[in-house]
């Protein structure tokens, strides 16, 4: 999002010369600039062991493929936190270990995807609301589910890279 008006005073902002940044929306009012913001999210590949993951089916984000766990990280929790409360929340399963996976920009929605390896238990999911189903797959099984899900696919290759 880039602003065009103050966030504490309302007035116009106008373009002003900050260092490296270059030109920046500032007020000068208020004598501070507003740089252009974005939403940080978590994005977590679910897995039990390295040929076993749970990927979910939430229809009002598509209705065509599986997707990963995702949400967003709010003030006062780090990234891992962030994760292992979003699987906690989706599928009611304790996360066993966090992996950092990598990093990716969702230009459609603004948004910083933080991506993770959330080991669980292969347990019985527990599901909320926002979820309509969770699956196990292997890991051919989860390449063809999430067709279509851009992100995910690059979380598995990654987690075949690094985990
Ligand atoms: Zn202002």
């Amino acid at each position: 999002m880039r602003f065009k008006f103050c966030q504490q005073c309302g007035k116009e902002l106008s373009l002003r010369e900050i260092g490296d940044e270059g030109l920046v929306p500032y007020c000068n009012s208020c004598e501070r600039p507003w740089f252009d913001m974005f939403s940080t999210c978590v994005i977590c590949l679910l897995w039990a062991d390295k040929n076993k993951f749970a990927l979910l089916k939430q229809n009002y984000l598509s209705r065509g493929h599986h997707v990963c766990v995702s949400g967003y990280v709010t003030p006062g929790e780090t990234a891992e936190q962030a994760a292992a409360r979003e699987v906690k929340e989706e599928i009611g399963l304790d996360a066993e270990r966090v992996d950092y996976l990598g990093s990716w920009f969702y230009d459609k929605r603004d948004q910083l995807m933080l991506g993770f390896a959330v080991k669980i238990p292969q347990e019985k999911f527990s599901l909320s609301c926002e979820v309509d189903d969770a699956e196990w797959f292997d890991l051919e099984g989860a390449k063809k589910a999430t067709q279509g899900a851009a992100i995910c696919q690059k979380l598995i290759d990654a987690f075949e890279q690094k985990i």
